[in-house]
């Protein structure tokens, strides 16, 4: 990974250490010697990590980081701390204040660099969702979803209960999100959906390694805990484990023997960042539903059926397999509106969009092409099949009145369905794949024959040349 790296040391000696070991690593290596240097150096530039010296010449860390956050850099790049003495109400200081991470000096190479690829990923992953989020909001649909902040939950896995029950105790009152304990063997496969906690701390006892980088790997590559925080506390050094966690994908690190006061400091901040980050998710995924979806009928619209009908086409054409086209039309539909107004004319849309799609497969497609006219695709379906589901659909629309808003008597409506159905001879396999645009043509044509034939009924193109 290429990324800029600001080292903030007074010490030259300690800069060209650290210079040294990270552009092995092929970082851009930036250098100050102070706060105010610092500054300088941001004002031209945007590293992807700080790493900072514990004592600067005019002032600490939380000095830095108040002046990052005045040049309006805050949360776009993450500090590390280097401390050279072990002092723990320092480091809950630093950690309270808002550092990223604080690592004891001497530092195993590996471990370094390892933290340094993890943290500049997770800002990066950040900053790209909020550029999404952005581009979302500029496409004029990036609803900000609803930002209430849901009752987070943490497991402490760990081999021995007794071995979590301490943490989960102290946790308890000092953090808001609820802690339960788990066994590693179960720690996913208890995970139902809706169920999924927000972190996972990792609490690895000396022979326990490769079960938990499995265990690490599994609740990476799982869709309902891909997105988890984790959290790993080792006993004692460890330092390639470690190394290898983070690059795994654990968000943050740290050891055993440290106090519950900096677990529940370190779990406090990913679990803010990780609702920051499923907040924008949320926001992106509604952003992109929105833009395929018809919000009336809340079926898919045309922007989304067309290249989604190329697909079908395209796969029949590789296959062989029959597959049908069908346009469906309101009946009359102007004088629904015009008799019973615009809001009867809505609900009858949505009822009429509801029963197509509750009696067709799940692999059908429905959507809303136009203002009453509907896309219809069954892959898979010949022409005898096509038909009988044709006509399945005009008795559903035809047979129940539909109910209006009003509570008024409920109103009649049909439908009118041209249908062209794709059925390569004999099944031949790899034809050339009809464009979407063609194959709406022919069911359009077809629609119009139903129309001028008195409508509420289906009628076949012919079959293409
Ligand atoms: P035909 O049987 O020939 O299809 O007649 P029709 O009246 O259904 O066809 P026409 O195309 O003349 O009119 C379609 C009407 O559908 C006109 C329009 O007001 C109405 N419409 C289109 N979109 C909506 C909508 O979102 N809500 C409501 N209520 N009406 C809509
Ligand atoms: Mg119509
Ligand atoms: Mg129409």
């Amino acid at each position: 990974m290429h990324g800029k790296v600001l080292v903030i040391d007074p010490i030259a000696t300690n800069r060209i250490v650290l210079r040294v070991k990270l552009a092995a690593s092929h970082y851009n290596m930036l250098q100050a010697s102070s706060i105010a240097e610092a500054v300088n150096v941001l004002s031209q530039e945007t590293p992807d990590l700080i790493l900072c010296a514990g004592v600067l010449p005019d002032g600490d860390p939380l000095g830095l980081l108040a002046r990052v956050r005045k040049m309006g850099l805050a949360g776009k790049m993450p500090i590390i701390v280097l401390n050279c003495v072990d002092n723990e109400a320092e480091r809950l200081r630093l950690l309270a204040g808002g550092i990223d991470d604080v690592l004891q000096k001497p530092i195993n190479d590996a471990l370094l660099l390892a933290r340094t690829r993890s943290i500049i990923r997770a800002y990066a992953t950040a900053s790209e969702w909020i550029l999404r989020e952005g581009t979302s909001r500029a496409l004029g649909f990036g609803e900000a979803v609803a930002n209430f902040s849901p009752a987070q939950t943490v497991r402490i896995v760990a081999e021995n209960p007794a071995v979590a029950d301490p943490w989960i105790d102290a946790l308890s009152n000092r953090i808001s999100a609820t802690t339960v304990f788990t066994k590693p063997a179960t720690a996913v496969s208890e995970t139902a959906p809706g169920r999924t906690p927000d972190a996972f701390v990792l609490v690895i006892g000396p022979d326990e390694g490769p079960q938990m980088l499995q265990l690490l790997a599994t609740i990476r590559s799982q869709a309902n805990t891909r997105h988890c925080a984790i959290l790993v506390m080792l006993d004692g050094e460890q330092a390639t484990l470690g190394a290898q966690m983070l690059d795994m994908g654990a968000n943050d690190l740290m050891r055993c023997t440290r106090s519950s006061e900096e677990l529940a400091l370190r779990l406090e901040a990913l679990l803010s960042r990780k609702l920051v980050t499923d907040s924008l998710r949320d926001t992106v995924r509604s952003g992109i539903e929105a833009a395929v979806i018809d919000p009336l009928t809340g079926l898919h619209n045309r922007r989304y059926a067309m290249p989604h009908l190329a697909r079908i086409a395209e796969r029949a054409a590789r296959t062989g397999k029959p597959y049908a086209v069908m346009v469906a039309d309101m009946d009359h539909f102007k004088r629904i509106n015009d008799t019973l107004g615009h809001a009867a004319g809505d609900a009858v849309l949505i009822e009429a969009g509801r029963r197509l799609k509750e009696n067709l497969r799940a692999v059908d497609l429905v959507a809303r092409i136009g203002g009453e006219e509907f896309l219809i695709v069954l892959p898979g379906v010949d022409l005898v099949n096509a038909r009988k589901a044709a006509k399945r659909l005009c008795e559903i629309i035809q047979t129940t009145p539909f109910e209006l808003p009003d509570g008024t008597s409920p109103v009649d409506a049909t439908i009118s369905i041209g249908m062209t159905v794709v059925d390569p001879v004999g099944g031949t396999k790899t034809s050339v794949a009809q464009t979407p645009q063609a194959l709406l043509d022919r069911a359009d044509k077809a629609l119009y024959g139903a129309k001028a034939k008195g409508r509420n009924r289906v009628i076949l193109s012919r079959p293409a040349a």
